[in-house]
């Protein structure tokens, strides 16, 4: 599946655009660099990276450009090319490959992330690509708030075969939560997924709950559900999440649309967690790990 964000295009042709600027002969020098740098960050601001982001990753190429010895061999534009990558690479969290859901017997993973942002679809998604890895798995199903959720969340664990754990509207989501987990204790099941209620935004409710759920059921991993399309938001409700809760990563969702991807960038920089995977598709099988550096290649073009 094709990631696809007009970020990409924006930053490879940008960067294009800082090669022909910079040109094949001499070295990088602050001085020449100084449009090239303005491109890149038009290009990201143009991919609703959020602002503080872009200038500290500016920075951040330009300290590494300046202080780096051209490589024998190849060009400043090339090398100016190979800072921005590495610091791209670095920003979404280093080259190391994907980072896994935690352990734990049974790893208990909890959804959180506002409404509307595919949380529910990741919950089932994450659940079928546990099986593929021959785990079984049990989904809860929390949002008392809305009949229409647990509905989903009961097709979708038909659709994949995995059974969902509800007790309708009129019991506590915390409740429903410690009674999940206990059951999949009880069933002997290697992953518990909890799906949880959003809002429109963050409210102090949303995150009371959450913060309750997790205190309850104690996750291997808290994973938040970011849509895509967030654009410049991403950063802010990040950092509330974050802060709230302690995550320990984040699903980006709908990848294949038409978002500008910035998020894909303030994830880890605003939270210090990786993003571990991404969705590309409303299908239960449209989600893949995340690998910063295969990202990194797909937004350089
Ligand atoms: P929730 O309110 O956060 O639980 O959101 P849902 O799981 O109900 O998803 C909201 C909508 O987004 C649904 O129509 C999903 O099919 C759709 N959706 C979720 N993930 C993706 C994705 O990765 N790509 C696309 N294109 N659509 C998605």
């Amino acid at each position: 599946v094709v990631v696809r964000a007009a970020m990409f295009d924006n930053l490879s042709r940008s960067l294009e655009k800082a090669q022909r600027l910079i040109g094949k002969t001499g070295t990088l020098t602050a001085e020449n660099m100084k449009e090239p740098l303005k491109e890149v960050r038009r290009a990201l601001l143009e991919a609703d990276v959020s602002l503080p982001v872009v200038r500290r990753f500016v920075k951040k190429v330009e300290d590494r450009a300046l202080g780096t010895k051209v490589l024998e061999g190849v060009t400043p534009d090339v090398q100016f090319i190979k800072v921005v990558s590495n610091e791209l690479i670095d920003l979404m969290g280093g080259g190391v490959g994907a980072k896994d859901l935690e352990p734990g017997f049974p790893q208990i993973i909890l959804m959180a992330g506002l409404q509307g942002v595919g949380k529910t679809t990741a919950a089932g998604k994450l659940a079928l690509y546990l099986k593929k890895s021959k785990k079984s798995c049990l989904l809860v199903a929390t949002d008392v708030y809305r009949p229409a959720a647990i509905d989903q969340l009961v097709k979708l664990g038909t659709a994949i075969d995995v059974p969902v754990f509800e007790l309708g509207t009129q019991v506590d989501p915390v409740e429903i939560a410690k009674r999940g987990v206990e059951e999949a204790k009880r069933l002997g099941v290697d992953a518990v997924i909890v799906d949880t209620a959003g809002r429109l935004q963050v409210d102090e409710d949303m995150m009371g709950e959450l913060r309750s759920i997790k205190s309850a059921v104690r996750p291997s991993d808290t994973l938040l559900v970011v849509d895509a399309m967030t654009g410049q938001e991403a950063a802010n409700l990040v950092k509330a999440f974050n802060d709230a809760v302690d995550i320990t990563g984040a699903i980006l969702t709908k990848m294949d649309g038409d978002s500008r991807g910035g998020a894909a960038l303030s994830v880890r920089e605003v939270s210090g967690k990786p993003i571990k995977f991404v969705g590309v598709g409303e299908k239960m099988e449209a989600l893949e790990p995340f690998y910063p550096e295969r990202m990194a290649s797909r937004i350089l073009g």
